[in-house]
C-alpha cells in the first residue's frame, strides 16, 4: 500500500509533484523477491537498480559486514593508509581483470569511478608528454552517472539539460556505428582525443545491444589512434553478461574498466576502476617522486564496503553465478516472446546477457502519455517490479532467478500490455 503522507524525501530522477504521497515503500528483500509496506511480495525483475546480482539478503554478506564493523568499522585509504579488505579486494580484481595486472582505484559508486576514469585518462596523457589529448568521446543513449564528467559524457540528452555549462571537450557519436567514432576522431584529430567511453551493452539508455562486431571494431579504432578505450561496465559487470566484467565477453583489451553495483550485490556502495598496467605506469615508477594522482573520495575503499565485496565475490565463485548471465540469456529472451508478438510492442531487445528491454510502439507512446510508467504500475499489480524508461520497460533480474520467475514474466507482461491498450 502506498504511503499517502507527504514526506521531505526528494527522490532521484523523480517528478516530486507526482511522487509525494505515492511512494512504493520497500520494507524487506530476500532472494529474488521484495516486499512492500503492505506485505505484498514482488519478483524483483530489476535486481533493484541492476545490482542485486547474487540475490537479496545473502547471510554470507551480512556476516562479513558485521564482522568487519566489529573489527575495523571505518578507515580511509588516503596517502599510504590501507585496510586489509581493500588490499584483498584489489588483489582479487587485479587477478580477474581483462588486462591482468591492472591497478585498482576504489571509489564510492559508479559515477565517481567514471569521473576518476576521465581524470586518469587525461592526466595519463599529460604525464607522457601529450597534454593536448583531452577530448572524450562517448555514445548517444549512453549513461555514465550524474557526476560532472559523467553528466557531460552521458548520451541521454535530457539528463544534461538545465545545469548550465558542463565540462568541455566531450562529444557523442551514434551508439551503433564504429564508423561514426572513426569519423569523429578524424574530425577532432587523434592528437586531441584522450578516451572513448563505452558501455558494452547500454543499460539505462534502454538496453541497446551492440551490433555484431561493434565492440571489436571500436577497440581497434581506439588502439590505432592511441585513444584510451574506457569500458563502463557498471551494469555489465559481475555476471550480467555472463563474465566477470562484461567487456571480457569480447576478445578486446580495454585500457580502463569501471565497475560498481554488482561488486557488492548493492549491499554497500562501492566502485572500482581497473587501470591497465601501461596506463598506470607513469604513476607506478617503483621509486619515490612519482606523479601524485590528486584525486579520491573520503569513503573510497571503505573497509566495510570492501568486506561486502569480498564476500560477494566469494558467492559468485562458490555458486558459479557468473556464467548464469549467459546461460539465462536465451530463457529470458524466450520468456519475452509473447511480449515481442504483442501489438503494443515495437521491439524486444534481449539475447545478450541477463537483461532485456520491451519497447512500446510510437503509436502507443503517443496515444497514452506516461505509457511506460503505467506498464510498470500494471506489472506491480502482477507482483513484478520492472523499471520504466523513456519508451518502455527494462529488466535485469538477479542471477539466481530461474524458471518460475521467467514463467511469471512470460504471463504477466503480455497480460499487462493487454490492459495498457
Ligand atoms: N555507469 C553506468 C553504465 C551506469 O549504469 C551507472 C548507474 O546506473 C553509472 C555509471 C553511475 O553509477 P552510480 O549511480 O553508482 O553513480
Amino acid at each position: 500500500m502506498a504511503d499517502q503522507r507527504p514526506n521531505p524525501l526528494w527522490h532521484p530522477f523523480a517528478d516530486m509533484g507526482a511522487v509525494d504521497g505515492d511512494r512504493f515503500v520497500v520494507t524487506r528483500a530476500e532472494g529474488s523477491y521484495v516486499w512492500d509496506d503492505a506485505g505484498t511480495r514482488y519478483f524483483d525483475a530489476t535486481a533493484s537498480l541492476w545490482y542485486a546480482n547474487v540475490g537479496h539478503g545473502r547471510p554470507e554478506i551480512t556476516r562479513a559486514v558485521t564482522a568487519q564493523l566489529e573489527q575495523l568499522d571505518a578507515y580511509h585509504l588516503f596517502a599510504r593508509t590501507a585496510n586489509e579488505p581493500a588490499l584483498r579486494l584489489a588483489e582479487r580484481l587485479s587477478e580477474l581483470a581483462p588486462v591482468p595486472g591492472s591497478k585498482v582505484f576504489l571509489g564510492s559508486g559508479g559515477g565517481d569511478v567514471v569521473d576518476t576514469a576521465v581524470k586518469i585518462a587525461r592526466t595519463y596523457f599529460v604525464h607522457i608528454g601529450r597534454p593536448d589529448k583531452t577530448h572524450v568521446i562517448s555514445r548517444t543513449q549512453g549513461y555514465h552517472g550524474t557526476h560532472g564528467f559523467g553528466t557531460a559524457a552521458g548520451g541521454i540528452t535530457v539528463n544534461a539539460e538545465g545545469f548550465g555549462p558542463l565540462p568541455g571537450d566531450f562529444s557523442h557519436v551514434a551508439y551503433d556505428s564504429p564508423e561514426a567514432l572513426e569519423a569523429e576522431i578524424q574530425r577532432l584529430g587523434a592528437e586531441r582525443v584522450a578516451a572513448f567511453l563505452c558501455e558494452p551493452v547500454i543499460g539505462a539508455g534502454g538496453v541497446l545491444l551492440p551490433p555484431d562486431g561493434y565492440v571489436e571494431a571500436v577497440a581497434e579504432i581506439c588502439r590505432r589512434h592511441d585513444v584510451l578505450f574506457v569500458a563502463d561496465c557498471v551494469i555489465c559487470g559481475f555476471g550480467r553478461l555472463g563474465t566477470w566484467f562484461g567487456i571480457d565477453r569480447w576478445s578486446v583489451r580495454p585500457d580502463l574498466v569501471t565497475t560498481a553495483k554488482g561488486i557488492t550485490g548493492g549491499t554497500i556502495p562501492l566502485g572500482a576502476l581497473l587501470v591497465a598496467p601501461h596506463v598506470a605506469e607513469p604513476f607506478f615508477t617503483g621509486r619515490p617522486g612519482a606523479p601524485v594522482l590528486r584525486h579520491g573520495a573520503t569513503y573510497a575503499g571503505h573497509p566495510v564496503a570492501c568486506a561486502a565485496a569480498n564476500a560477494t565475490l566469494d558467492l559468485y565463485e562458490r555458486d558459479d553465478l557468473i556464467p548464469r548471465g549467459r546461460s539465462l540469456e536465451k530463457p529470458l529472451a524466450d520468456s519475452l516472446s509473447g511480449a515481442a508478438g504483442h501489438e503494443a510492442v515495437a521491439e524486444v531487445r534481449a539475447g545478450l546477457g541477463f537483461l532485456a528491454a520491451v519497447e512500446l510502439t510510437p503509436d502507443v507512446l503517443a496515444a497514452h502519455p506516461g505509457a511506460a510508467d503505467r506498464l510498470y504500475r500494471l506489472l506491480l499489480g502482477e507482483g513484478v517490479v520492472v523499471r520504466p524508461v523513456a519508451k518502455g520497460i527494462v529488466l535485469s533480474p538477479p542471477l539466481i532467478a530461474d524458471e518460475p520467475e521467467l514463467d511469471l514474466l512470460a504471463s504477466a507482461i503480455p497480460r499487462s500490455l493487454d490492459r495498457l491498450l
